[in-house]
């Protein structure tokens, strides 16, 4: 069979499909997706979705856009296994399907936290559309929220209910926001409008146990220190895990995700993975990492589908990410987290950042907030072919718009 099987229904494997298409693909393309529906952007559920739901507009594309293009999808399935001498998968209702080629693009489960009364009833997290609708619901009857980890999705989310009137605390098991993937002025920057809208930041602070409110639901977060936060609602937004269980099961090679080379190919020929469960090889310097971003999950898709189309090329694209927290627009160009230098621009009384970050001398990405220019200029000379020398950016006075004149 010639046929493309793609497993995941989310944003690369929806792409995979339309870019198949948009490349001349012309055998059968379908897609089994676990979740019920038409494949939907994830963005807007820690953002505007909670304030204005509408989850047509959620959709990448239509019915009649499936239908014209011959994209078959099979919706509130799993694939469960993958027999790779036969070529077949198998699906949750038993069916058996071949594949010529097949696309991991399972994504992403939120990290279950192993704490004590995890499983009461009002204790949720943010995922899936289904979750928002949840969350939303909940958070309309609330009055005190505790967000457990402080990352983008935690802080989205903080910053919405904050500013609908609900008392929110925020607990960070680090020593700062973000910290995984911004730079310590970034963190500090959103530690400061944070708590200056009213949100009780707290650093360092590890949750300890869901507190029962004596009626099967959560009243409350005890803390390592013994504290306990009064909470009526409660979010986990703790980091998520790759969807890779059936890669393994089937012999691939599995660390933080399904492992592929520049090509976004495992070790079988006939199977591929992209988007938040794939772990790819990045930069120079040897490096295998796995990003969450719909700007991966795209350009990953793309690039898989010309090689599907017999255009293999090298997966290269600069990542790039966004996250909105109430009025603030944080934008990174570029991979950050190995920087040893930062030149900042800006700050909290100026509403607006900037952080150029280098390492060895070359500028390797810039974190933005509320400077729009300043990122897409960042994004296009960070995916010029020769990097930027931090003299080169010294003698343009750090000002990224002029470099490209
Ligand atoms: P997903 O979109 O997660 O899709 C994977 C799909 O596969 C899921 O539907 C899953 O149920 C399904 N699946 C899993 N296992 C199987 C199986 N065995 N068989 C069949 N189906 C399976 N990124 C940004 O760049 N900017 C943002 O502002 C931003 N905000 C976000 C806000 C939220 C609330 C969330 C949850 C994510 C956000 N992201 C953001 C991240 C972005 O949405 C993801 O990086 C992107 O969706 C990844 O696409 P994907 O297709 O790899 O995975």
């Amino acid at each position: 069979t010639d046929r493309i099987l793609i497993a995941g229904s989310g944003q690369a494997g929806f792409q995979t499909a339309a870019s198949l298409r948009q490349d001349g693909f012309e055998s059968e393309i379908l897609i089994i997706g676990e979740e019920p529906g038409l494949p939907y952007q994830r963005p807007p559920l820690s953002k505007g979705y909670i304030k204005d739901p509408n989850p047509d507009r959620l959709l990448f594309r239509n019915a009649d856009f499936f239908e014209k293009n011959r994209i078959g999808l099979e919706d509130g399935r799993t694939v469960t296994g993958i027999d790779r001498a036969d070529r077949t998968v198998t699906l949750s209702n038993g069916r058996t399907i071949a594949y010529g080629h097949l696309v991991l693009a399972t994504g992403t489960r939120n990290r279950r936290l192993p704490l004590p009364g995890i499983d009461l009833d009002n204790v949720v997290g943010l995922r899936t559309l289904a979750d928002a609708e949840n969350l939303r619901e909940r958070l309309a009857g609330a009055s005190r929220l505790v967000v457990v980890g402080g990352g983008f999705i935690g802080l989205e989310v903080a910053a919405t209910a904050r500013a609908a009137g609900l008392h929110v605390t925020v607990l960070e098991a680090t020593a700062r926001l973000m910290s995984r993937v911004v730079s310590p002025p970034v963190s500090e920057y959103f530690y400061a409008v944070h708590t200056a809208s009213g949100v009780d930041v707290r650093l360092n602070s590890l949750a300890r146990a869901i507190l029962d409110d004596g009626a099967g639901k959560a009243g409350g977060v005890e803390t390592a220190e013994g504290e306990r936060i009064p909470a009526d609602l409660v979010l986990i937004s703790a980091g998520v895990i790759p969807n890779a269980e059936i890669a393994e099961a089937a012999g691939l090679y599995v660390h933080d995700g399904v492992r592929v080379d520049d090509l976004l190919a495992t070790e079988d020929p006939a199977i591929s993975a992209i988007g938040d469960c794939a772990s790819f090889p990045f930069g120079q310097e040897g490096l295998q990492i796995r990003l969450e971003s719909v700007q991966n999950a795209i350009d990953q898709a793309k690039c898989l589908s010309r090689r599907l189309v017999g255009h293999p090329e090298r997966y290269d694209k600069l990542p790039w990410f966004w996250s909105d927290q109430g009025p603030h627009k944080l934008q990174i160009a570029g991979l950050t987290a190995g920087a040893d230098h930062h030149e900042i621009r800006g700050g909290v009384d100026d509403g607006k950042l900037s952080v150029q970050c280098f390492r060895l001398g070359e500028l390797i990405g810039v974190e933005t907030v509320n400077v729009p220019g300043d990122h897409m200029a960042a994004r296009r000379l960070l995916s010029q072919p020769t990097p930027l020398t931090l003299e080169a950016v010294q003698a343009s006075g750090f000002d990224l718009a002029a470099l490209m004149k």
